[in-house]
């Protein structure tokens, strides 16, 4: 051992680290050092070599390293439904085929076995954390946390009983144990799940303001969704739903508004300033014609937006490249600017920006010392990102999730060279099979195309 030098856990040396912050920045021939799970120091390969002895070394040499991706917005246990049912105006899809499905499957095996599926193809696609909402965040929480996969786990509040809860107190009773269960917890922490404006009444929603603040935990709810929810709160309280959620104290830097299509420039700066964080999903907005968020407006008023793929129910994958992609896409076509939500932006927004909208940024979403090792390498050097010319436009324009290769969670291998590290992906894919029997079974014959 050299004199001087210092023992840690692991040391990955790649081609480019895209640190994400800085800013924009694409450091070349660099090395991240990790101990105890943690970023120790980002710096030159040689320089690392000289300074570290790593139990365990990992060259790179043809990839990007980057922070792993947060998926901002996702109903996991949903994944079980991937094309169910598609190309339906979205009443019809949701009333004949998702929630008749939904109910007659729904409960701890379900939201268990899809959450097992979504983290599976997560990890294969450089996703290292989700911000869950779905029913059983308590089996859901425990998924993740058995499976070391860091998630935000939603505490749902509905006006109506569901599986999980039959009373409005019942779901904050409920709420309260399943936040207690998880405090201190290393991977999985919570946040309201209020489902949306439209499901949830002022009575729930002023108990939420209180007890958010009281635990310091987000509210994370689907908001502005489509025109026709504004003209509905409209008609109901005299308000469109953000103006609803002002008065009802909710407009604050706890918010993640999900989807926010229909905003006005009023209510793009009332986020700003409020601190809002708005999680655009631009492929489930576009698969059920839902509208489009305007992403670049926000951005350029100082909102904080990340991505989510919404459930795979809606989408129909879990890809976050692909959906940055699709996002930095569609903002320039809503803004009518080529330049608008560029490259280093997008993988801003897939990362940090997700993570400072779950309140994580102090641990994750970017690679600085100090922060939790949750990092993804994608090989650039296959022929589909080739000739590369710049890391980061081809990380948001040509990179597909397929070149993900190796993926860290604070500090532990859950890729390796494309494979699962501790996950039974045979029994993964044998229980995905016995539910698509199950399911099939109690969906309605799909229409005859003509
Ligand atoms: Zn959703």
């Amino acid at each position: 051992m050299n004199s001087g030098s210092t023992d840690i856990d692991l040391l990955i040396e790649a081609r480019w680290v895209v640190p994400v912050e800085p800013h924009g920045v694409v450091l070349e021939h660099h090395a991240v050092a990790v101990d105890k799970g943690a970023i120790v120091a980002l710096l030159p390969i040689a320089e690392a070599r000289a300074r570290y002895v790593p139990r365990e070394r990992v060259e790179l040499g043809e990839h990007a390293l980057i922070p792993g991706l947060v998926n901002c917005h996702t109903h996991n246990p949903m994944t079980l439904l991937r094309g169910l049912a598609d190309d339906l105006p979205l009443m019809v899809w949701l009333q004949q085929h998702i929630w008749p499905a939904e109910a007659k499957v729904i409960g701890p095996e379900f939201v268990r076995d899809g959450v097992e599926l979504a983290v599976a193809e997560m990890l294969r696609g450089g996703t290292t954390c989700a911000n869950e909402n779905y029913f059983f965040p308590d089996v859901i929480g425990a998924t993740y946390r058995r499976l070391g996969f860091r998630a935000v786990v939603g505490l749902p509040v509905i006006e109506f009983p569901t599986a999980w809860a039959k009373s409005q107190d019942e779901y904050f009773e409920r709420a309260a144990e399943v936040h207690d269960s998880f405090r201190g917890d290393a991977l999985v922490s919570t946040a309201f799940a209020p489902h949306a404006p439209y499901t949830v009444s002022d009575q729930s929603f002023e108990r939420i303001r209180v007890l958010a603040d009281q635990l310091d935990i987000p509210v994370h709810l689907h908001t502005h969704e489509t025109a026709h929810e504004v003209e509905e709160e409209k008609k109901k309280s005299g308000l469109r739903p953000f103006q609803r959620l002002q008065k009802l104290g909710l407009v604050n830097d706890r918010l993640i508004a999900v989807h926010m299509t229909q905003m006005t420039d009023g209510e793009i700066a009332a986020c700003a300033e409020a601190g809002v964080s708005v999680v655009h999903c631009p492929e489930s907005n576009l698969k059920l014609a839902s509208g489009f968020c305007p992403a670049e407006k926000l951005r350029k008023a100082g909102v904080n937006v990340a991505i989510g793929t919404d459930g795979c129910a809606s989408n129909n994958d879990l890809d976050m490249f692909g959906e940055t992609r699709t996002a930095a896409m569609l903002a320039k076509a809503v803004a009518n600017d080529a330049a608008a939500f560029d490259a280093a932006y997008a993988l801003r927004a897939a990362t940090l920006n997700g993570a400072r909208a779950m309140g994580l940024d102090a641990k994750i979403g970017s690679i600085e010392p100090g922060k939790q090792a949750d990092l993804s390498a994608v090989r650039l050097s296959d022929l589909e990102t080739q000739p590369l010319f710049h890391v980061a436009s081809q990380l948001v324009y040509a990179t597909g999730r397929h070149q993900v290769t190796d993926v860290w969670i604070a500090g532990a291998r859950k890729l390796a060279g494309r494979v699962l590290v501790d996950m039974d992906t045979d029994g993964i894919l044998a229980r995905t099979h016995a539910w698509r029997e199950r399911i099939a079974a109690i969906d309605a014959p799909a229409p005859v195309m003509a």
